[in-house]
């Protein structure tokens, strides 16, 4: 397991910024005991100017506001001022290139009433690519996604997680390095922690919103997109449609754009280096680092 922390690791905890080593939480809260809390996975980048830039980082912190609304838990803080306290937290821990995960937590309760109060933490760690910087071997999960007639499937919550940690340890224990999950009606959701676009013959296809976790990155995929007139459709599509594909990309925060080389073993033919698919990664790291490009004979 990664080292989250040190005895230097400081964190901000309701209002102090404290050592990440002397932070308590009350073992009775109501997040522990049924994973009723809410989350961002945000990152920051040292840009092409050499400064700290965390990306899209309203947009994150708007998301953790409404991800608290949909659960009804109390929350009070504004996002400029959890933007500014994170530029903090990161500089407390000299950190440019960082993952940061902000989490609103419950207080004791063992019932199913609501909370009068809740709480956040900030931490903050250095974090390569979370499924790595090589194409994906991908397996189809016997798991599908929560049903949003279950759940407020665009909230990030502690508890769907569950779903994620089990499809991907499915595919691990079969020899994959990631799970695909369908959702209730068996078409192509998303992975356990990320969004997916497929290409076929020069033109980007991704599931439409409804039954996935609306990720900052998938806009943000969309946003290039039309920077650069790459033709994208959202849409529903089954899992036999994607094995057709010529390319597919995984997209979130933790994990930025990483490929694919196969779904259950069904090789993709097009090589990655000559896929619009690649032109779209170098594009997002191009943004994260505030690099400029004006259209995709720049990213060659
Ligand atoms: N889907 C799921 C289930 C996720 O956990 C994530 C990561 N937050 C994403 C998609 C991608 O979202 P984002 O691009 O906002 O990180």
């Amino acid at each position: 397991m990664a080292a989250y922390y040190n005895e230097h690791t400081v964190l901000w905890l309701n209002g102090s910024f404290v050592k990440a080593s002397e932070a308590k939480m009350d073992l009775y809260s109501q997040s522990l005991h049924y994973g009723y809390s809410v989350f961002e996975g945000i990152r920051s980048y040292k840009t092409v100017n050499g400064e700290t830039k965390i990306f899209k980082e309203t947009e994150h912190y708007e998301r953790l506001k409404n991800s608290a609304a949909a659960l009804n838990m109390p929350y009070h803080w504004d996002t400029p001022e959890l933007i500014a306290v994170t530029y903090e937290v990161l500089k407390q821990n000299n950190l440019q290139d960082a993952y940061i995960r902000p989490v609103v937590y419950a207080p004791a309760n063992m019932s199913f009433v609501e909370n009068k109060a809740s709480f956040i933490v900030i931490e903050v760690w250095e974090m390569q690519p979370f499924l790595g910087d090589k194409l994906l071997k991908v397996m189809t999960s016997s798991f599908q996604r929560p049903n949003p007639k279950g759940f407020k499937i665009h909230a990030k919550a502690g508890g769907h997680y569950v779903n994620s940690i089990l499809a991907s340890q499915e595919a691990k224990a079969a020899g994959y390095d990631e799970a695909l999950l369908t959702d209730m009606n068996d078409f192509v959701a998303e992975g356990p922690g990320a969004n997916l676009f497929y290409e076929k013959d020069g033109r980007l296809v991704t599931p439409a919103l409804g039954n996935i976790l609306p990720g900052i990155t998938r806009a943000t995929v969309l946003e290039i997109c039309e920077e650069l007139g790459i033709e994208v459709e959202e849409k529903q599509f089954t899992v036999e449609e994607l094995k057709l594909a010529d390319a597919v990309f995984y997209c979130g925060t933790a994990a930025e754009v990483i490929g694919w080389e196969s779904l259950d073993d069904v090789k993709f033919p097009k090589p990655w280096n000559e896929t619009v698919s690649r032109t779209i990664q170098k594009a997002y790291k191009h943004k994260v680092t505030e690099k400029e490009y004006k259209s995709s004979l720049e990213l060659a």
